[in-house]
């Protein structure tokens, strides 16, 4: 078995030369994996996946983690030199939100990473229960969340790769007429879109495994 290998990368604030480090899965985590129904994907054993988004723990600059240069990488232990390097922080919800605001997100792409990694940050707590446990205050910033990224993936129209998302979302909103409808548009994945139908046909607006 192969360890993972580390990523070292810098704050890419210019005044701030804080070292983060983050994993990247191989070949053989990849293969051990659990799919769920919004295209999160979990390895096992307890392996995370780097976060898409963080924030510098000493200077507070948002940043999102692929678009850091990787300054070094490491099969196994940090040499001296990078020992210093940190984890990525994780971003609270509320972090989430706020980063949407700022000048980081510069265009479309970056709305859509964004959001879809703050519904990921959501079902975190729910995978498993397939009951959405939030508190009113939460329940609204996630039905608002998705409302937003519908409204983005829509506009000014669909593109037929995101039928799929689109329809989950609308599940997730209990809009069961318009998931079956972007249902019907997406091709191939016949055993997910029965297994999306069947939520819906049954009342089920929770994010679950895809068996
Ligand atoms: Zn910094």
């Amino acid at each position: 078995m192969t360890d993972p290998e580390k990523h070292i990368i810098k704050c890419p604030s210019l005044v701030c030369n804080e070292l983060y480090y983050y994993v990247i899965p191989r070949s053989f985590h990849i293969l051990m994996t659990k799919e769920f129904s919004d295209g999160y994907i979990e390895f096992i054993p307890e392996l995370k996946k780097y976060p898409v988004a963080s924030r510098c723990g000493i200077c507070g600059r948002f940043f999102f983690v692929d678009k850091q240069p990787v300054i070094a990488q490491f099969q196994h232990s940090l040499v001296d030199e990078f020992n210093s390097a940190k984890p990525l922080p994780a971003l609270s919800i509320e972090e989430l939100f706020y980063m949407l605001s700022t000048d980081i997100i510069t265009n479309r792409h970056d709305k859509i990473v964004l959001h879809r990694f703050i519904l990921f940050s959501f079902h975190k707590f729910v995978r498993y229960s397939g009951k959405l446990n939030f508190s009113p205050q939460e329940e609204i910033l996630y039905y608002e969340n998705i409302s937003k990224l519908i409204e983005i993936l829509e506009w000014p129209h669909a593109n037929p790769k995101n039928y799929l998302l689109l329809s989950e979302l609308y599940r997730y909103k209990k809009m069961w007429d318009k998931s079956l409808e972007s249902l019907d548009r997406v091709e191939g994945h016949e055993n997910f879109k029965a297994q999306i139908k069947a939520a819906c046909l049954a009342g089920n607006s929770a994010v679950f495994f895809v068996k």
